[in-house]
Parts: structure tokens; C-alpha cells; sequence
């Protein structure tokens, strides 16, 4: 028997972060947007973000992905992605505090109170540098080298699109390090900014203004080190499928059930030739495919998350999720604007802004064509099914 019902305590969750996303974070929206249209910044600075997240802990959100252990509420992937549908309801870049990437959690007893406590805490800010000037979907070709010397590692090369890369304390970025005994062998490290390798702002076409991180005969000390020497990629993959997942698949949905709202509203409201655009059946048509779309994907979404609940390997369904959320994301945005017409271009409205941030996710955490590759892969290889989702 399948039973999709939410528990109780999902249920309550979603209840009452769709309750604070209304209060706090969404009356932000129209000030946000006035600010870009001024020639400031839509996104929240830190100090607009810290005062969020401090309240949204008073009201109990703190450290949502977090085990007990470290103080979190740890509420499972199902609840996560439930979470982060209701956070990608709003354009605004809030998210709750008290988390720290996944990744952080493989570093061993010494390594933990710098590197993952302080980032739970919010007193640090962490960036993960993968992507090169020449690499970026073929990964495993990366460039840079890192070479032991005596109990240090001396890095050099460049690191470009990472994420939070401007702002970041440290990062955990990934060397190749050929004289271990393994000609492929890549190796992660901790960096810190204060080791000194130098960051410089790449603007983008949406939010998420990345940079490019310089390393210039940088020394680490051997304590650094990531899990095993030449190791690094495992570590790299643990990042990966959770944020395919659910992660961004959950905003991504959220995302698209606003717009889609927004789209019903203004086809109730704005009359042409006498009748309401809603009267209209391309107009009903492209709403009524986007809800079509919308579902299948937050099927997707929970699926991955509850293979991940049940420890099933969840990599396919992370995959899949990843290809076809972002894509349907992006397809809504464009019939919503189509919908709004000028004003879906105007950038009075959020529609606009929607429209380019949610083009990178058809880009980043795997592309669309590696995720189709890696469907592909696995189907062939025997590794999953078809159409087999449990
Ligand atoms: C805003 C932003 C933030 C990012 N944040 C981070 C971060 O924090 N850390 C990090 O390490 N990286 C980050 N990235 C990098 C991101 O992961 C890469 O951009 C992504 O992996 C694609 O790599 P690429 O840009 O080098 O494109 P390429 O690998 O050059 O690919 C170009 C195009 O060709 C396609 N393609 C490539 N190979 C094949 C193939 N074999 N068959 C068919 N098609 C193919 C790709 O899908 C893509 O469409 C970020 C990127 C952006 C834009």
C-alpha cells in the first residue's frame, strides 16, 4: 500500500514555516525590490539575514539538517524538502541558521571545532571550490596541485563560479596531488582565507555572485586534510546528491507554485478585448500544464527525499529530480512572464528577477546534460531500473 499522507509533526512543520515565511521574510520582498530598482542590492545583506534567522530560532528554526548532537532539530529529509518549499516561496535569499554544508560533517574530531562548529554557529562562513577556469562538469580533470612539503601542503592554481567565495572564512577545495602515489589522485582541503589565497566578485546574470579564489604557493598545514589523501572526490559526492535532491528541487517547487499563484491572480484581474485572460483557453492551458508539472515534480522532490529517509541509494532519484524540477521551474517562470506581459518584465515585479535567478539551476550542482548522463549511465549499468522508484 502507498500512502503519501504527511505525519503529523511534517504537517506542523510546514504549518508554522509558511506562517513565519508570511510574517518575516515575505514583507521584505516589496523593500527588496524597491532597493534594486534605487540601484541597491535585492538580495539580503548578512545583517538583514542574521536579524531573520535570530527570530526564526526564537520561533524554534534552527539547524533544521543538523544532528541532535550539535544542538539541531535534524528533521529528516522529508521535512527538509517540505521546508524548502516553503522557503522558495519567496525570491528573498532567507534561509534558516544553524546548518552547515554536509560535507563539513566528514571532518574528524581535531578538525570539527574550527571548521564545522563555528559554521553551525553562524561566527564562520564556509565556500566549496571545485570548479576551474578549464574544468567544471568533467570534475575529475581539475588542474590545480597541491605538493607536500615536510608536515605542509603548498597549493597553487585557480578556483572560479564558488558560491559565498567573496565572504567565505574558509573553504574546502579540492587539489589534485599526483605525487601520492596515484596520477588521478584528488585531495580536499580546508583553506583559509587568512592562509592566503585572495577572492575577486564574478558578477552574474541572477542573484549568486560568485568568485574566483587565487592560490599562490598557499601553505597548509597536513592537519587540513580532508578524510584520506587522494580521497577527495568521495567527499566531493557527499556534497552533491543531497542538494540535487532536495534541496534545490524543494526551493525550486516552491518557487513555481508562487509564480503560478501569481499567474492565476493576474488572469482573474486583467481583462483584454472584453474578457478576462482567464476566459482565454492558451491562458488556462499554459496554468493548467504548469500545476501538471508542479505536481510531478514535488513527487519527484519527496520521493528522493523519503529514498534518503530509508537510506535507499537515492543518487537516480536525486538525478532525475535535479534535471526535471529545474526545468519545469524554468518553463513556469516563462509562461508566468508571458502571462503578466509587460509588467512580467518590469522590474516593479518579481517575475523578472525569478526569471534570471532560476536559469542557473539548470547549470550548477551537475547540468542538465550530466544529470541526464548520469540517468543514462546508470540505467545502463544496471545500477537502477526503469521507471523504478522503490
Ligand atoms: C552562480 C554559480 C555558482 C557556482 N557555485 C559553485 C561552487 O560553489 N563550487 C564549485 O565548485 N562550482 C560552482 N559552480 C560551477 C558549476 O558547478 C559549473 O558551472 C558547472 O558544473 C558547469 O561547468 P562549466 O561551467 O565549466 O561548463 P562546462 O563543463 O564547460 O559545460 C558547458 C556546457 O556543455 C555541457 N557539456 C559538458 N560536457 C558535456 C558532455 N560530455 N556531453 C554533453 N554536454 C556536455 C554542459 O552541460 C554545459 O551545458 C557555480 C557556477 C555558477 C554559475
Amino acid at each position: 500500500m502507498i500512502d503519501f499522507s504527511l505525519t503529523d509533526e511534517q504537517r506542523m512543520i510546514q504549518d508554522a514555516v509558511r506562517a513565519f515565511m508570511k510574517k518575516e521574510v515575505m514583507p521584505y520582498e516589496q523593500p527588496l525590490l524597491h532597493r534594486a530598482l534605487k540601484g541597491g542590492s535585492a538580495e539580503l545583506d548578512k545583517g538583514e539575514l542574521k536579524a531573520l534567522q535570530k527570530k526564526a530560532k526564537e520561533a524554534g528554526f534552527w539547524g533544521i539538517d543538523t544532528p541532535e548532537e550539535y544542538g539541531g532539530a535534524n528533521v529528516g529529509p522529508v521535512a527538509e524538502a517540505l521546508i524548502h518549499m516553503e522557503t522558495g516561496k519567496s525570491f528573498v535569499n532567507f534561509k534558516f541558521g544553524g546548518s552547515a554544508m554536509n560535507v563539513l560533517f566528514l571532518l574528524n574530531e581535531d578538525q570539527k571545532p574550527d571548521y564545522l562548529i563555528p559554521v553551525i554557529q553562524g561566527e564562520r562562513s564556509a565556500g566549496f571550490a571545485l570548479s576551474e577556469p578549464g574544468v567544471g562538469s568533467d570534475a575529475r580533470n581539475i588542474k590545480a596541485t597541491a605538493v607536500r612539503q615536510g608536515k605542509e601542503w603548498v597549493l597553487n592554481g585557480e578556483k572560479t563560479w564558488i558560491t559565498n567565495g567573496n565572504d567565505a572564512d574558509f573553504v574546502i577545495a579540492f587539489f589534485r596531488t599526483p605525487e601520492e602515489g596515484d596520477a588521478n589522485g584528488v585531495t580536499a582541503f580546508l583553506v583559509d582565507r587568512a592562509m592566503g589565497w585572495k577572492s575577486s566578485p564574478i558578477r552574474m546574470m541572477g542573484a549568486h555572485d560568485p568568485a574566483s579564489l587565487h592560490f599562490d604557493n598557499v601553505r597548509v598545514p597536513d592537519r587540513n586534510v580532508v578524510g584520506k589523501v587522494n580521497d577527495g572526490f568521495r567527499v566531493a559526492m557527499a556534497f552533491i546528491y543531497k542538494n540535487r535532491g532536495w534541496i534545490l528541487g524543494g526551493k525550486n517547487v516552491g518557487a513555481s507554485e508562487r509564480l503560478l499563484a501569481m499567474a492565476m491572480e493576474q488572469a482573474e484581474n486583467r481583462v483584454t478585448f472584453g474578457k478576462k485572460l482567464a476566459e482565454r483557453e492558451n491562458i488556462q492551458f499554459m496554468i493548467a500544464e504548469s500545476e501538471a508539472e508542479i505536481r510531478a515534480a514535488k513527487l519527484l522532490v519527496l520521493d528522493c527525499a523519503w529514498q534518503a529517509s530509508v537510506d535507499k541509494d537515492y543518487r537516480q532519484a536525486s538525478c532525475v529530480s535535479k534535471f526535471f524540477v529545474a526545468n519545469m521551474a524554468n518553463r513556469v517562470v516563462d509562461r508566468v512572464l508571458q502571462i503578466h506581459g509587460g509588467m512580467g518584465y518590469a522590474k516593479e515585479m518579481p517575475i523578472e528577477k525569478w526569471y534570471r535567478d532560476l536559469r542557473i539551476q539548470r547549470i550548477w550542482e551537475g547540468s542538465d546534460e550530466m544529470n541526464l548522463a548520469w540517468i543514462f549511465r546508470s540505467l545502463r549499468e544496471g545500477r537502477a531500473q526503469i521507471g523504478d522508484v522503490h
